[in-house]
């Protein structure tokens, strides 16, 4: 049985828009946790498009997604966030009243908070493992067929076959290379779409013996309760062979589904969350939703829209928090008191 986390606030979510939320709730004395099913923040911008320059960000004439993000990082530093990466949060139980609402918060790596508030910044929904059409493929996954690598060591001295051609198959291709008995990669084509260093280095492996990469499909699996002995496959000129192996890491890209929100008592439309314009707060009070995942008239899914919903929402939040405390408009340009809190008075 896992402790439970008591806090204020839970972000769902560490897009852009979760980060920034971290830090209007900061200069409220609200302190947050963030959970992301990615092992890594950012959300759309570091996941999509890290490299690529965004011209719409006020005061930056050009920041790319990536940089966008670690400024956003360096921002929140003072409020000391709490990240808890590569989970996916599944339910949101209230156990609390309307007036003083509470919520028992639980993710699939089996954290639970016991929180106040709780605050969506999940985009377009949980990004997730697209699954290649193997039939039977669901009989076998989480014991031989994994779509992410949590812990390394769980794969030592294992037979793995990695399928797919992109940055996600050769970074694991080589990374788990040396924990495993043998890895053999499988792409459709002689041709990667990965980093051009990684693949050259695949190729030196496969040169000396030490990996094999083959060209064809999987079409089958071979195993007996959820245990795989082999991969069925087809190559280009449609000869079927087998490939002895008793784990397979599918790496075919994501997809961003709504996921677990959808069951979360909420009123949905369209699969966005409705919120008022004052406060950004759902049909249950005490949940709150900013950025991408929320509809109002006249919304736009912009990075600046976000910003404003998430210092909006973080009054609401400490009405919730501090229900005694009245709350005084300052600037962080001449309050002595933001600027402590921000370390640099
Ligand atoms: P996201 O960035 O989508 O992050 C949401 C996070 O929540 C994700 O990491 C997801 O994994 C996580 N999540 C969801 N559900 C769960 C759950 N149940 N448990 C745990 N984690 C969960 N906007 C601009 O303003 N200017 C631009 O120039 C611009 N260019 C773009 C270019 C591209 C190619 C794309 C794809 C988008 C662009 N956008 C741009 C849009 C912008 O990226 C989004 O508006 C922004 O990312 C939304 O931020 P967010 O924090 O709401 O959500």
């Amino acid at each position: 049985e896992n402790e439970v986390i008591t806090t204020d606030v839970v972000i769902v979510g560490a897009g852009p828009c979760g980060l920034f939320a971290v830090f209007e709730l900061g200069l409220l004395d609200i302190r947050a946790h963030l959970v992301d099913i990615l092992p890594k923040v950012g959300g759309q911008c570091a996941e999509l498009y890290p490299e690529k320059p965004i011209y719409d960000i006020p005061g930056f004439p050009m920041v790319t997604g990536q940089a966008l993000v670690d400024n956003l990082i360096a921002q929140i530093k003072p409020f000391g966030p709490t990240f808890h990466l590569n989970q996916m949060i599944e339910s949101v139980e209230p156990t609390g009243s309307p007036e003083a609402p509470r919520f028992r918060v639980t993710t699939d790596a089996g954290t639970v908070f016991d929180t106040k508030t709780v605050v969506i910044a999940a985009g377009g929904g949980s990004f997730q493992p697209k699954k290649p059409p193997i039939p039977g493929i669901e009989n076998y996954e989480n014991g031989s067929i994994f779509y992410a690598v949590r812990r390394m060591e769980a794969f030592r001295g294992r037979n793995i076959l990695i399928v797919g051609g992109g940055d996600s198959a050769l970074d694991w291709t080589l990374s788990l290379q040396p924990v495993a008995a043998r890895v053999t990669l499988m792409h459709r084509r002689d041709d990667f779409r990965a980093a051009p260093h990684s693949v050259e280095q695949m190729r030196t492996l496969v040169a000396e013996g030490r990996m094999d990469m083959k060209l064809g499909q999987v079409t089958g699996l071979k195993g007996e309760n959820g245990k795989l002995e082999a991969a069925i496959c087809r190559d280009n000129a449609g000869e079927t062979f087998e490939i002895a192996c008793d784990t397979m890491l599918p790496f075919f890209g994501l997809t961003m589904k709504l996921g677990p929100i959808a069951d979360w008592g909420l009123n949905l439309h369209e699969n966005l969350i409705p919120v008022d314009t004052e406060k950004f707060e759902t049909s249950v009070p005490g949940i709150f939703a900013i950025g991408d995942i929320n509809a109002y008239p006249g919304k736009l899914k912009l990075i600046l829209s976000g910003f404003h919903e998430a210092a909006l929402c973080a009054q609401k939040v400490h009405r919730y928090v501090y229900p005694e405390k009245r709350l005084t408009f300052q600037y962080t340009t001449s309050s002595t008191s933001l600027q402590k809190k921000l370390g640099v008075a």
